[in-house]
């Protein structure tokens, strides 16, 4: 718990990503998105807010490749790289991609996976 009663903004998020949900915080004032969580909204300062679902969708913004395309072998669950992925809703998360990796600006699907992010070109998803 924070200092005036209401639950740890980070303990939310992380016990969402637990559960297997990407969840967001919207600002109550200003209605920006975030995530990670804060405290108070970095744009109008205020710290009422709640919570939404992320849609799982977004923009590959960067990646780092961890190795040589072809180092991987035909596992599609291997992480082959990190990333960051703006979200629809807005915020820009970090994120393991599986797959093969595509060029940044690539539509992403984002899906949590033993409670970390994954995400992979969502032209390559089943
Ligand atoms: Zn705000």
């Amino acid at each position: 718990m924070s200092f005036d009663g209401r639950p740890d903004p980070d303990r939310v998020f992380l016990d969402a990503l637990s559960d297997g949900h990407l969840i967001v915080q919207s600002c109550s004032i200003c209605g920006v998105h975030r995530a990670p969580p804060a405290e108070c909204c970095p744009e109008c300062g205020a710290s009422g807010h709640t919570w939404r679902r992320s849609a799982g969708t977004g923009r590959l913004e960067r990646s780092i490749l961890l190795g040589e395309a072809d180092s991987f072998g035909d596992d599609p669950e291997i992480t082959r790289a990190i990333g960051a992925v703006r979200l629809s809703e807005g915020p820009t998360v970090s994120v393991r991609l599986v797959g093969p990796v595509p060029p940044v600006g690539a539509e992403m699907e984002v899906q949590v996976l033993s409670g970390s992010l994954i995400a992979q070109s969502a032209s390559t998803s089943p």
